[in-house]
């Protein structure tokens, strides 16, 4: 519920911002939970600070003309949303998805602002992207894509300007042309440009496993509040992307059981346990449909138009998309026995979900905290870039244990000390916005 204040700077957002639907929700979230802040300080009403933080920055729209192997002439949509630079250079993932628009960008931005704000480390929120497929694509046609991208990007990155990094549709490969591309034309080695690279051009060890493993880290400081443990729990990971494989990777590594994960063709359910190197095979080589898993591994069935949470687990681990888990999906977890949820996608519970957990006690880790492993790994990526250094796997990956680890106490601590104990939507929220807003107060009216 928000009071009169909040309720009308949100009235306010979805008229100017008409027909965004996932911004408008992602910014309900977020002031749904700081009438408690402003209430304590008044300060930030007066001076407009969350209006300001509702507006990006900067917005940009592009055209992106490309070929395909054929000849024939495509046109693309690009966008970059720079939304809040308080606390450092723009930061955030670029998305290539047909479904990708401006309100799309815009929300993930929106929630970018926050989650690099919980990390603890310099750097302020964006996003970007394009309405471009590259499902069923050459990789030459994903190369003259991304050239023609970074043709118009180019112009407004910058290693102390905007990072961009990698998001759905945008692996390594992707970062690779992009940044090729921008070398090419800057004539400038800037490795700071882009994360997400290359082991020899670049990049940094984990960043590539972040996501996934940091969701896995934040879950199991979440069980630990309660004195439970990974150990033995079944679990559900929808997705078998980047964020899917390495989570469900190291929930393995640390003794749970992955039985289910999903692509938008249909689920695997896998009793046995997903066979994570034969996943990796499948989606990341020969970068072929899930269905083809069910073909080769005997345990395993495809579900085609059933919901991966209707399947009976412990945990639940939604790693592919926004909007993927409904209210009527969390009843059905809740009454499976599940006891805890963290969100390694960005706003894949909807609205109503995240209530029917909150009302059931389940522990839920919003993605702004709990996939913020990725987006922390790519500032360890540029510190390295900056000093040319490079880390081993193990000091990285214990790097970004300790980040999670900090990130659950932060949220933690904090919705326990605005008086709404265990809920860390509240505690996030307000969290990465105090720290936002201070940094927005004292660079005068930005
Ligand atoms: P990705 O590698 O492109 O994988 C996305 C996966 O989700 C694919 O398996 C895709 O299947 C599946 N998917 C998409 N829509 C679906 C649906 N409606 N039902 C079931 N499965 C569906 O992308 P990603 O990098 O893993 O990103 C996944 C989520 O994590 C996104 O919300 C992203 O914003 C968030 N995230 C990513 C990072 C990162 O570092 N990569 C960081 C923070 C947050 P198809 O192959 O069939 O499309």
């Amino acid at each position: 519920m928000l009071d009169e204040t909040l309720e009308s700077i949100f009235d306010e957002v979805v008229r100017t911002n008409a027909g965004e639907r996932e911004f408008h929700q992602a910014v309900q979230e977020v002031l749904e939970s700081l009438g408690l802040v402003v209430a304590k300080h008044p300060e930030f009403a007066r001076d407009k600070i969350i209006q300001r933080i509702c507006e990006p920055e900067r917005q940009i729209i592009f055209r992106v003309p490309w070929q395909d192997d054929s000849g024939e002439v495509h046109i693309n949509r690009g966008f970059r949303v720079e939304f809040n630079s308080a606390l450092g250079p723009f930061k955030g993932g670029l998305r290539f998805h047909p479904s990708v628009d401006l309100g799309i960008v815009k929300f993930l931005g929106f929630e970018q602002i926050f989650k690099n704000a919980l990390t603890g480390l310099p750097i302020g929120g964006a996003k970007g992207g394009a309405d471009f497929d590259p499902k069923g694509r050459t990789d030459s046609e994903v190369m003259r894509f991304c050239q023609s991208f970074m043709t118009e990007l180019y112009r407004h990155v910058g290693e102390y300007t905007d990072v961009p990094a990698g998001d759905t549709g945008v692996g390594m490969r992707e970062i690779g042309y992009l940044f090729g591309q921008y070398k090419r034309i800057t004539n400038r080695y800037e490795s700071g440009v882009l994360t997400g690279k290359g082991m020899n051009w670049g990049g940094a060890l984990v960043r590539n496993e972040a996501t996934g493993y940091g969701t896995v880290f934040f879950l199991a400081e979440m069980l630990a509040v309660d004195g439970a443990t990974l150990e033995g729990k079944e679990c559900l990971v929808s997705g078998s992307g980047n964020v899917a494989i390495h989570a469900i990777e190291k929930l393995h590594e640390r003794g749970a059981r992955v039985v289910a994960c999903s692509d938008s063709d249909g689920v695997v359910h896998d009793p046995d346990g997903v066979d994570v190197e034969l996943l990796k095979q499948i989606k990341q080589v020969e970068r072929a449909r899930l269905s083809v898993y069910a073909e080769r591994r005997r345990s395993a069935r495809h579900l085609v138009g059933s919901s991966i949470w209707s399947i009976r687990a412990q945990l639940a681990l939604p790693c592919a998309t926004q909007n993927e888990l409904n209210g009527s999906d969390a009843a059905t977890l809740v009454a499976n026995g599940c006891i805890a949820v963290a969100e390694g996608a960005n706003m894949p519970c909807t609205s109503s979900a995240i209530r029917v957990f909150h009302d059931a006690q389940v522990p839920f880790g919003p993605g702004k905290a709990a996939n913020a492993g990725g987006v922390a790994t790519s500032a360890l990526e540029m510190q390295q870039n900056a000093s040319r250094d490079s880390w081993t796997f193990d000091y990285t990956q214990r790097r970004l244990e300790e980040i999670m680890s900090n990130i659950h106490r932060t949220c933690f601590d904090t919705a326990e000390a605005y008086g709404v104990p265990g809920n860390y939507v509240a505690g996030a929220n307000i969290a990465g916005f105090a720290k936002v807003a201070a940094a927005m107060n004292a660079l005068g009216l930005i």
